[in-house]
């Protein structure tokens, strides 16, 4: 197994016990340390390499007490700025609108269904809403019977146009019907590719433009590492996201997918995925996911 960050810093510290003050030269070995465990934890190196040099200046000139482990010093400053680059905690979703209306955005498999079921699911339990769930994904029948199983397992109902192949058309009609039908929240689930691709993002926009959402999240892969962060670029030039929403952190990653992200779109970070049933949701904390990148 590796080595927790952690660990390796403590060891790295021994070095420095007694020597009074953290020096250029006394920590270089340690920032190393710092900058390859973001790496493995999957941030990208740009982003890796600035973070490292931003808890340099942090760290230079700060007295190493000797009633504390340098080592431990070194991991909390690490650690404070990780979280707090993270964002401060959790942000709320914007409910406003009658009904408010909620586009999900970001590529086949990255978990915008599941994460539409979770949130319907989260809005009914916890906030007494009465979500109506979207299906615009008009390439793949069996997105649309996706959501439908989705929508059975919560008991929210969904809306789909099996035969009608405008995203935008099938969107604006979903909200009429759910004026009309007493819902107060829309979720719209959306068509996703494997990779960037000019048609899906044509029609996202498209998608965006007629129904005017008050909230527009970006599901993301944790597991997918460096490319995630490309992808949330893109998505974020294109649609100015209001939050990124980081699924399958129940997976082996580290999770550095959220620092990278974080650093290039300046969004927030909302929610995280757990797993595949419609419970495992959580709000983003900055603080556990330092923990996390650090090991
Ligand atoms: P979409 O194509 O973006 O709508 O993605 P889906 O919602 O269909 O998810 C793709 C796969 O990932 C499905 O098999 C989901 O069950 C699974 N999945 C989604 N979110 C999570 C999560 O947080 N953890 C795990 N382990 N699996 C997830």
């Amino acid at each position: 197994m590796f080595e927790s960050l952690n660990e390796k810093l403590e060891k790295s510290f021994k070095i420095l016990k007694g020597q009074g003050k953290i020096t250029e030269i006394n920590i270089a070995e340690t920032l190393k340390e710092v900058r390859r465990s973001l790496l493995d934890a999957d941030v990208n190196f740009k982003i890796a390499k600035d973070f490292t040099n931003r808890v340099k200046e942090k760290a230079l000139g700060q007295e190493v007490l000797t009633a504390v482990k340098p080592g431990q010093l070194m991991v909390k400053i690490v650690h404070d700025e990780l979280a707090q680059l993270m964002g401060g905690e959790a942000e709320n979703i914007n409910l406003q609108g009658e009904p408010a209306i909620i586009l999900m955005a970001g590529l086949q498999g990255s978990g915008k269904t599941t994460f539409s079921g979770k949130l319907a699911n989260r809005l009914k339990q916890k906030e007494k809403k009465n979500p109506l769930l979207v299906a615009c994904d008009i390439y793949r029948p069996a997105a649309i019977d996706q959501l439908k199983v989705v929508g059975e397992q919560i008991n929210v109902p969904v809306y789909a146009e099996p035969e009608n192949k405008n995203a935008v058309k099938i969107a604006e009609a979903a909200i009429k019907h759910a004026k009309a039908n007493g819902h107060d929240v829309v979720i719209v689930d959306t068509a996703g590719r494997l990779a960037i691709d000019q048609d899906m993002m044509d029609e996202i926009a498209a998608v965006k433009k007629a129904i005017n959402p008050s909230e527009i999240l970006f599901v993301v892969d944790s597991m997918t590492g460096q490319d995630a962060v490309n992808t949330a670029k893109a998505f974020n030039d294109l649609l100015n996201f209001d939050g990124v929403i980081l699924t399958k952190l129940d997976g082996d990653t580290r999770g550095g997918a959220a620092l990278s992200i974080r650093e290039v779109v300046q969004k927030p970070i909302k929610f995280v995925g757990t797993g595949e049933k419609m419970e495992a949701l959580d709000v983003f904390h900055p603080s556990r996911m330092a923990d996390r990148i650090l090991g």
